[in-house]
């Protein structure tokens, strides 16, 4: 399988070369030039398959020779092995919903299904093929400490993480600071995340540092990420429809950079009965403005319960466009310079009335956040973690729906406190996080300072 960019400005590449190089060096997104198909006997023999197999039949046509089998295999075990429910992500009743657990890996948020993944073939592939890379990166949460540990302890790899100092929340400073892995290296800097990103934008930026330091990217953009992702759709679809080719069963996603939801999208194109992918967004409504209207068009961001949604432009939603159009680049290209000028995009009616068909989409505020957790709780007693409960609200009259729940509560106590009175019990890997030894450099939001910074902590490792 090879795969070519957005844009059209890449030769095709293996599934290696694709997972190395992250974003196309066009600018553009990686995509398989074909999407395997699956056939009714096939989705009903995978139904029965615990994820790790199913995993391994998803992403074997996508791998393709690039990596052996009995290799890929091994990444795979590895990578899943972590999480701390038998079935990686389990699907469980409440109130006539289906929720789909994807929050039961190392940091309790569902970046860890394509993280631990992503590590895991870094370093193989990296230990095969030669080099080293240094993975530099800003958070204002979730990402920085899914990526740490995806990558924490791993051979060739070093990671820099940057977060604005007193400005993430205690548990999420705690699950970066307190893994102490040589390669491991947090940066509090004095300011805010917004500057941290600056940084690390300049950094590479700078192409003489990026290429004498081999800087790397963790962002929603590699699609070995997506891949990862595809498999649980399939998981869900097989536990509750019981292997039947015949239901169609529809999905609601939280959503920000658009990676989860379009996972789902690649799912449907390979043949899982997908009745309806709902596109769930908090406030930053961009996309849902998008599914109603066919016009993407950027506003300012607003912070809000679900931070992790805090999102105006979606860095994956460029491979939908891609699939929208036909597979043609250069409608791509011609829209994103049309977006670039003017800040804005549209789509004619027919495309519109293909968006409509593969999507729906809503927009959730905060207080109807707030209301689906008290309800929910009320109801049920099962606590829903805010960005989890925007996808339960968004999912209202589509019953049976499976939604998507991408963090497991106790990370967002603040919220299910105002929500219902009282907080979620912390998962065992969030347990004595706040009594754990801890290791982070303090540095001024300046280049020059995080630069010397990077310089010094590798000359020492090496
Ligand atoms: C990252 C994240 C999302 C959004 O996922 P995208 O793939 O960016 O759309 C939703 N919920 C949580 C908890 C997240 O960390």
């Amino acid at each position: 399988m090879n795969y070519v960019s957005t844009r059209g400005g890449v030769a095709p590449v293996d599934f290696a070369l694709a997972v190395r190089m992250g974003l196309g060096t066009d600018g553009g997104l990686l995509v398989p030039t074909t999407i395997p198909e699956v056939d009714a006997a096939t989705l009903r023999a995978w139904s029965r398959l615990p994820f790790a197999d199913l995993a391994m039949e998803v992403m074997t046509p996508f791998v393709g020779d690039a990596i052996p089998r009995d290799h890929l295999a091994g990444l795979i075990r590895r990578s899943y092995a972590g999480f701390s429910h038998p079935e990686v992500t389990p699907v469980v009743e409440v109130a006539g919903a289906h929720i789909l657990e994807l929050f039961h890996g190392p940091t309790a948020a569902f970046k860890d299904v394509a993280l631990q993944l992503l590590g895991n073939l870094f370093e193989y592939l990296l230990q095969r093929d030669g080099g080293h890379i240094n993975i530099v990166g800003a958070t204002s949460g979730d990402t920085g400490s899914a990526a740490i540990a995806g990558v924490r302890g791993k051979a060739r790899i070093e990671i820099f993480i940057l977060h604005p100092q007193g400005r993430v929340s205690p548990i999420q400073e705690r699950q970066m600071t307190t893994v102490l892995d040589a390669n491991v290296h947090n940066v509090a800097v004095r300011g805010t995340f917004d500057d941290a990103q600056g940084i690390v934008k300049a950094l590479f930026n700078d192409l003489a540092f990026k290429r004498e330091y081999h800087l790397a990217a963790v962002n929603s953009i590699n699609w070995a990420r997506i891949l990862a992702q595809t498999v649980y759709y399939f998981y869900a679809w097989g536990r509750v429809s019981g292997g039947d080719p015949e239901r169609r069963l529809s999905f609601s996603v939280p959503t920000g950079n658009f990676g989860d939801v379009f996972a789902g999208y690649l799912a449907k194109r390979m043949g899982l009965p997908v009745a309806r992918l709902i596109i769930a967004t908090n406030r930053n409504d961009i996309l849902a403005r998008f599914v109603h209207s066919g016009v993407y068009a950027a506003s300012d961001v607003h912070p809000t319960l679900s931070p992790a949604m805090d999102i105006q432009i979606a860095s994956n939603f460029e491979r939908y466009l891609y699939y929208l159009h036909g597979q043609d680049p250069a409608a791509v290209r011609s829209l994103l310079e049309g977006m670039q000028r003017t800040g804005r995009l549209s789509v004619d009616e027919a495309l519109h009335q293909i968006v409509r068909a593969d999507f729906d989409a809503e927009a959730v505020d905060d207080a109807a956040t707030l209301a689906q957790i008290r309800e929910t709780f009320e109801a049920t007693g099962y606590i829903l973690d805010p960005h989890t409960a925007v996808g339960v609200r968004a999912a209202t009259g589509h019953p049976g729906c499976i939604c998507l729940a991408t963090a497991h509560p106790a990370k967002f106590n603040e919220a299910v406190t105002a929500a219902i009175g009282r907080a979620a019990l912390p998962p065992p890997s969030l347990q004595g996080l706040m009594d754990k030894p801890t290791r982070c450099a303090l540095l001024d939001a300046q280049v020059g300072a995080v630069k010397e910074h990077i310089r010094t902590t590798l000359a020492a490792r090496t």
